[in-house]
C-alpha cells in the first residue's frame, strides 16, 4: 500500500491532499514537510503519525521531534532525503515556487512517483525533469484533465491542446487595474488557493506558467497549445482532434479530484467530492483571452518559445513581483512590466544544468529586486 511524502503539507494543496488520504483506504503518510506553520504541522503529525517531518525552523523542529519522538528536520537539503527514503512510494510536491525543483528532481532520481502540483519547477527545469516523464502525474486541474483526455489515445490524432482559464477576479473589472488592492486580487471567483497562485490567476501569469507546464508534460509545441476563458471552471481542459472534434474533461471545481487521480492513477476510485450535475450548472461559456488586459500570458508564451534562460528568469522575476505586490511595494500592473524587463536581460539559449538554473534564478531575483527597490 502506497506510502506518501507531502512537501508543503500545510498549504492549500497539502491540506487537501491529506483530506484525500483520509478517504483513501490503505494510503499511509510517511513524511510531512511544512514551511513555517508549526501549529498546523503539529496537528497533522498527531493525526497522520508520519515517520518523519520537516519544518523550516530549527527550534520548531526540535520541539516537535521531542513531542512525537520522530526525526523532524529543518534543513531544506533534508527534503531530498525525505523524498528518497526507500519506504516512500509517492511524493506530492505542493510547495510553491522554484524551490521545489531540487527535491522534485531528487524524488524522480530515486524512482518515486511524483504527484506534481508545483508548476514553477517545470517552468524552470522542465528539460531536466522530462527524462523521468513516466514518473510524473500532474495535479494541476487543467493538466490532470488533459491526462484524462490523452489516456489511451494515439497522440498523432491530437491536433492541439486547449487549456481553460477562469479569467480570475478581474475578467469583467471595469477600468484600469493599476490600483487594485491585494485583497481584490486574492479574491478568486472559483478556487480557494494559496496567495502566490491566486495573484498569478489575477494577472493570468498562472495560465502562462500552465502553457509551459503543458508543453513539457505533453511534449506539444507552443503553437499547438491554446488558452480559452471559461468562467464556470467546469471544463478543466480539452484536446482537439485532427478532424476538428473536441474531447473535454468536466468536473466539480474541487482540487481533491485531480489530487486523488494523481495518487491512484491509473485507477479511478470513488471520492467524497460533490458529483457533477450539469443540470445545476446550466450554462457553460467560453471567450477569448483579453491579452491587452493580461499581458503576462503573452510573456509566458514568449519565454517558453525562446527557451533556455528565459522561462527561468520569467518565473523568478514573477515570484519576486508577486511577493512585492502582496507587501505593497509594487502596483498590480507593474507585475508584468517587471517580469518583461528582467526576462529580456536573459538571452542564453542552451539547456542549463541544475546548477546553472539555480544561478539564473538567483540572478533574476537580484535584478528584479533592484528594479523594485
Ligand atoms: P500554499 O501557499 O497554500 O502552500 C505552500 C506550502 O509550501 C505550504 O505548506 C508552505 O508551508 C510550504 N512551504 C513553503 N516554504 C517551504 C519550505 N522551505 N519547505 C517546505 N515547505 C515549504 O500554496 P498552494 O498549495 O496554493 O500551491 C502549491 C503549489 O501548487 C504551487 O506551485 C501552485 O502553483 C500549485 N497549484 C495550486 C493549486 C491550488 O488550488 N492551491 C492548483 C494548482 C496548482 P507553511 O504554510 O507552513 O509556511
Ligand atoms: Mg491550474
Amino acid at each position: 500500500m502506497p506510502n506518501v511524502v507531502i512537501l508543503g503539507s500545510t498549504g492549500s494543496i497539502g491540506t487537501q491532499t491529506l483530506d484525500v488520504i483520509r478517504h483513501l483506504p490503505g494510503y499511509t503518510v510517511l513524511g510531512l514537510a511544512a514551511g513555517s506553520n508549526k501549529k498546523l504541522l503539529r496537528k497533522q503529525i498527531a493525526e497522520f503519525k508520519p515517520q518523519f517531518a520537516s519544518i523550516n525552523c530549527p527550534e520548531s523542529a526540535k520541539s516537535l521531534s521531542e513531542e512525537f519522538s520522530i526525526p523532524v528536520y529543518s534543513d531544506p537539503l533534508q527534503l531530498e532525503e525525505m523524498v528518497s527514503d526507500p519506504r516512500c512510494d509517492v511524493v506530492v510536491v505542493a510547495v510553491v515556487g522554484a524551490m521545489g525543483l531540487k527535491p522534485t528532481l531528487a524524488a524522480l532520481e530515486a524512482g518515486k512517483r511524483v504527484a506534481l502540483a508545483n508548476k514553477e519547477t517545470l517552468v524552470a527545469g522542465g528539460h531536466l525533469m522530462m527524462k523521468y516523464q513516466s514518473q510524473i502525474i500532474p495535479v494541476d486541474s487543467e493538466h490532470s484533465a488533459l491526462w484524462h483526455c490523452f489516456y489511451g489515445r494515439d497522440r498523432k490524432h491530437i491536433a492541439k491542446i486547449i487549456l481553460t482559464a477562469s479569467g480570475g477576479p478581474f475578467r469583467t473589472y471595469k477600468g484600469s487595474l493599476e490600483n487594485v488592492s491585494a485583497k481584490e486580487a486574492l479574491a478568486h471567483p472559483n478556487w480557494d488557493m494559496g496567495g502566490k497562485i491566486s495573484i498569478d490567476s489575477a494577472t493570468m501569469m498562472n495560465k502562462g506558467l500552465e502553457v509551459i507546464e503543458a508543453h513539457w508534460l505533453f511534449n506539444f509545441p507552443y503553437s499547438h497549445i491554446e488558452v480559452v476563458v471559461h468562467p464556470e471552471s467546469i471544463v478543466h481542459s480539452m484536446i482537439q482532434l485532427n478532424d476538428g472534434s473536441v474531447i473535454a474533461h468536466l468536473g466539480t471545481a474541487d482540487m481533491r479530484l485531480p489530487i486523488q487521480y494523481a495518487l491512484t492513477y491509473p485507477d479511478i476510485v470513488s471520492s467524497p467530492v460533490e458529483q457533477l450535475d450539469l443540470t445545476k450548472v446550466g450554462t457553460l461559456s467560453f471567450e477569448p483571452v483579453d491579452l491587452k488586459r493580461f499581458p503576462s500570458l503573452e510573456l509566458a508564451y514568449r519565454a517558453g518559445q525562446a527557451g533556455g534562460e528565459q522561462p527561468i528568469a520569467l518565473n523568478a522575476a514573477n515570484e519576486e513581483a508577486v511577493a512585492a505586490f502582496l507587501t505593497g511595494k509594487l502596483k498590480f500592473t507593474q507585475i508584468p512590466e517587471l517580469v518583461e524587463k528582467v526576462m529580456e536581460t536573459f538571452q542564453g539559449k542552451s539547456f542549463p544544468t541544475l546548477e546553472q538554473i539555480l544561478d539564473i534564478d538567483s540572478e533574476a531575483r537580484i535584478r528584479a529586486r533592484e528594479w523594485i527597490g
